[in-house]
């Protein structure tokens, strides 16, 4: 038996100023054929799951493409096309007696709100075989995907740990399916609500009451799956916000009540879901006065796996200010690494960093002394969020600044979900005071263990942790409205 095996994941971000394009997806992984064996089949990603399964079930797994950039603004619909025909070109070829495919399930481009949606239809028109889609936690799920897709499950955790084992649930329930001849369904149901990113971390109830709830309900003859799915509140698009899957075999109306009450027990929680925040000063004077070192202080608006830009100063013009000793924060600067490479190891540079996105601090002129020059590559073994193995930061300098501060700065885009980010380069964090994350949540994975201390910080930006209190950031147009917490009297 023939498994076919494809992924496209991007998180798309509809409020940044900028797109995701084939440079963009290059840089992250685009391969087809074998080559997604070398990127993925090694990874604690659902690609690798998948293979897991099938392999050991004696199937034969078909490669066929992948594409994974680093969230960001839209999808351009160039690429879109580019690789959804290439796909569906190579499906029809191949004819394969399956398919597993992994989806982020929040892609929009410039025609498609949902181009997860779009994408599924497209192969569904293609190839007439069961289909199993994985989600990303985050995606902003359609009640149409359900239509396309025999069976759809998400990751279950925030951070996204669990991502090598959905894959191997979703080929399990395939090659079931393939198997026994059995009829899959997947029911959705979207109550009026989004979730802010903090909220939704995965170890601390309420979310993890809901994902408890959910392994539960799949202990019920003919429940296959229970998923959770947080959603992702930065994209302006009539879909947003969270959902509720379930995977049955039996009749659609048991399928259908595990759902809704998934989904009741997710809506009875909303008032819950809600972290407090500390201001920028507050967090930098608590961070100073903490003896719980490192203290990690968290950059919500500039959430780098979230889609913004990686260069927001606002936090940073105020460790300067209060004159703080210690701290290492890491910055997208591409031409700032250009300044120190020119200037070269052990001299000092001046360099320009920030000013992508104004409303996340105005830029900062920064002098320093040229510590570390590298390619940006580095191996992570273990299973981190985003679930890679081979990153790379492209072209990264290390300058030293005054007060024993410590300036990374990048050439591309790289959320915090790797220490190795910090070791390749030589540094140990845990002798720092102060780490500064551009992130939400998903850096845990990394950090959690290394961290005395964590303040999450209401910086302002494109991921802003609590949209409903930035309405100057998020001026939504096309969700669904009443939606919770954005009406806070919203009814379902
Ligand atoms: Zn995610």
């Amino acid at each position: 038996m023939r498994i076919a095996i494809a992924g496209c994941l991007h998180e798309s971000n509809t409020f940044v100023g900028f797109w995701t394009d084939r440079r963009c997806f290059e840089q992250g992984s685009l391969c087809w054929g074998d080559d997604l064996l070398v990127e993925w089949a090694t990874a604690h990603h659902e690609i690798a799951g998948f293979l897991d399964v099938v392999l050991a079930a004696g199937a034969e797994p078909v490669p066929v493409g992948m594409a994974w950039a680093t969230p960001g603004g839209p999808v351009t619909d160039t690429f879109f096309e580019y690789f959804c025909d290439r796909l569906c070109d190579t499906l029809r070829r191949v004819q394969p007696e399956g398919l597993l495919l992994a989806l982020h399930g929040a892609m929009v481009t410039p025609r498609y709100a949902s181009a997860d949606t779009e994408l599924l239809a497209r192969v569904r028109e293609a190839v007439d075989i069961p289909i199993a889609v994985t989600l990303d936690f985050h995606a902003n799920v359609t009640p149409e995907m359900a239509d396309y897709a025999d069976i759809l499950i998400a990751y279950q955790t925030y951070p996204h740990v669990d991502q090598r084992l959905c894959g191997q649930r979703a080929a399990r329930l395939l090659l079931a399916a393939r198997h026994e001849g059995r009829q899959h369904h997947t029911i959705i149901v979207k109550p009026p609500l989004f979730i802010p990113l903090l909220a939704q971390e995965t170890e601390y109830p309420p979310m993890r009451e809901l994902i408890n709830l959910a392994r539960r309900l799949e202990q019920r003859p003919g429940i296959l799956a229970a998923s959770v799915v947080a959603g992702f509140p930065y994209a302006d698009v009539p879909e947003m916000g969270a959902a509720v899957m379930v995977v049955g075999d039996g009749d659609r109306a048991s399928t259908a009540a595990a759902a809704e009450e998934l989904a009741v027990a997710l809506w009875e929680r909303r008032h819950r879901l809600h972290v407090p925040l500390c201001t920028i000063p507050e967090a930098v004077t608590r961070a100073q006065q903490s003896s719980r070192l490192p203290v990690v202080l968290v950059d919500l608006g500039d959430n780098v796996g979230g889609g913004s830009a990686g260069d927001g100063t606002a936090l940073l013009h105020e460790l300067l200010r209060q004159h703080v000793r210690g701290w290492i924060a890491v910055f997208y600067a591409p031409e700032a690494v250009v300044a120190a490479q020119q200037a070269g190891l052990g001299r000092a540079v001046s360099v320009r960093i920030g000013g992508t996105d104004p409303r996340q601090g105005p830029p900062l002129d920064i002098q320093g002394t040229v510590r570390v020059l590298h390619d940006g590559r580095w191996e992570e073994p273990d299973p981190r969020h985003g679930g890679r193995r081979f990153y790379q930061q492209g072209p990264t300098a290390v300058l030293q600044l005054e007060n024993d501060n410590l300036l990374v700065i990048n050439s591309m885009r790289t959320p915090p979900f790797s220490l190795g980010q910090l070791t390749s380069l030589g540094i140990e964090p845990h002798r720092y005071r102060i780490l500064v994350v551009k992130a939400a949540v998903a850096y845990k994975a990394a950090y959690a263990h290394l961290a005395g201390e964590i303040i999450p910080v209401d910086t302002p930006g494109p991921t802003a942790a609590q949209p409903q209190c930035w309405p100057q950031h998020f001026p939504y147009q096309r969700i669904r409205r009443p939606l919770f917490p954005l009406d806070p009297t919203a009814t379902w």
